[in-house]
């Protein structure tokens, strides 16, 4: 069942490490009404893609040895309202940072219209709740965002399959991280809407992400 979504769990679960030390973050992604989402409480690079868990979406567990991730309950809830192919959940630090600030991440950089045009910021519940999965499918709806900072905890962005949910992930935590720096530094300019629907278009005629060198 779901066998090569289980390997892209297994091949992308150590990207999270990469994302933050430790065994923080979780990752799935979907097939039909079914997804695959890395085990809770196990190293990212100990388990084989037998292991992994698979849920229908209400979050039953139909196969695999391993508990799922704590976290069911926010793929779930964004997977039944919002259809994206996969879902990556981490506490990266530039992110977490505007998390602790309550802050949304604004349009800096063209970048981020791979994501929307700013990543907005979920309230505040306890992890692994149906309030925080509600809260972050609210604040990606207000926003028109696939992507969403979750108040002091972390990052939720989706993607169209597991490779670009981690590409997006990646994308937002640097720009997370250069947006911080900047305010270090002073006052950060923000682009204008027109150039951020320019920067859609050019999106839109490349296909998901801009080449290497753009
Ligand atoms: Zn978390």
């Amino acid at each position: 069942m779901l066998d090569e979504e289980r390997e892209a769990v297994v091949e992308h679960a150590p990207d999270l490490a990469a994302l933050t030390p430790g065994r923080t973050g979780n990752l799935s992604v979907r097939r039909g009404d079914r997804f695959a989402a890395t085990p809770t409480g196990v190293p990212y690079d100990t388990f084989d893609a037998e292991d992994v868990p698979v849920l229908d979406l209400e979050g039953e567990r139909l196969a695999g040895e391993m508990a799922p991730t704590s976290e069911v309950p926010m793929h779930t809830h964004i997977y039944r309202r919002k259809r994206p192919g996969a879902i990556v959940h981490t506490h990266s630090p530039w992110a977490t940072t505007l998390s602790i600030l309550g802050e949304p991440l604004p349009p800096i950089h063209y970048m981020i219209v791979a994501v929307g045009k700013r990543v907005p910021v979920a309230e505040y519940a306890p992890y692994g709740t149906e309030a925080l999965a509600e809260n972050v499918v609210a604040a990606m709806d207000e926003a028109d965002a696939s992507a969403a900072i979750i108040a002091n905890h972390g990052l939720v962005v989706t993607g169209e399959d597991l490779q670009s949910a981690v590409e997006n992930t990646v994308n937002v935590e640097n720009l997370a991280r250069v947006y911080c720096q900047a305010r270090a530094f002073g006052e950060p300019n923000a682009l204008p809407e027109e150039e951020l629907e320019t920067a859609i278009e050019q999106f839109d005629s490349y296909g998901q992400q801009p080449e290497d060198g753009h």
